[in-house]
């Protein structure tokens, strides 16, 4: 039987606990899990697309499985691409529901062959976001807990520089 190939597609901006724990949970699921971190040059994000690669790749550094790369098209094209199959997407609230169950659907259209695979989120990450993540930040409040070390690192860093106000609000995931 061919490999199980999935990615994860997102923003990651920047990558959370939330976040690691589906990569973790997929990473025993399928036989090879791409990361896609979106490069959408529309979106004003805290953390260039590059960063957003290595903050992830190091947090996902145990699962030998997994590969982070960036991508700038449709969820379906890049899966193709990578071969794979499958596409994995994260479930927080209901209103994930409703926008998952709309991309979904579009994404079924356009590439019948690849399966949405929804994973719910732990109740630990029930109420994460990157934006919120960002949010605290900006405001001086701690996040262990909530991100991997190497990405609080890289929060605080921004911090230092001044940076993080002006993108703290813009990215709504
Ligand atoms: P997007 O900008 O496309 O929403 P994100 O970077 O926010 O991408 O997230 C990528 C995926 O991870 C999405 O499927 C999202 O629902 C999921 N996700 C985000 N935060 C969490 C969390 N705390 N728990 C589980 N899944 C999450």
């Amino acid at each position: 039987m061919s490999d199980r190939v999935a990615i994860y597609p997102g923003s990651f901006d920047p990558p959370t606990n939330g976040h690691i724990d589906i990569v973790e949970r997929s990473a025993r699921l399928f036989d090879r899990v791409v990361i896609g971190v979106g490069r959408n040059l529309s979106k004003k994000t805290l953390f260039d697309a590059d960063q957003r690669v290595a903050l992830m790749r190091e947090a996902c550094k145990s699962c030998r499985n997994v590969d982070v790369t960036t991508f700038d098209k449709l969820q379906v094209t890049f899966a193709k691409e990578v071969g794979a199959t499958f596409i994995i997407r994260g479930i927080r609230a209901l209103s994930d529901f409703e926008f998952e169950f709309e991309m979904g659907n579009m994404n079924r259209k356009l590439a019948p062959g690849i399966e949405m695979v929804y994973l719910m989120t732990a109740p630990d990450y029930l109420f994460l976001s990157a934006s919120r993540v960002k949010e605290l930040v900006a405001f001086g409040a701690p996040v262990d807990g909530l991100v991997p070390p190497n990405v609080a690192k890289a929060l605080q860093a921004h911090m230092g520089q001044g940076g993080l106000r002006t993108g703290a609000t813009e990215s709504n995931d």
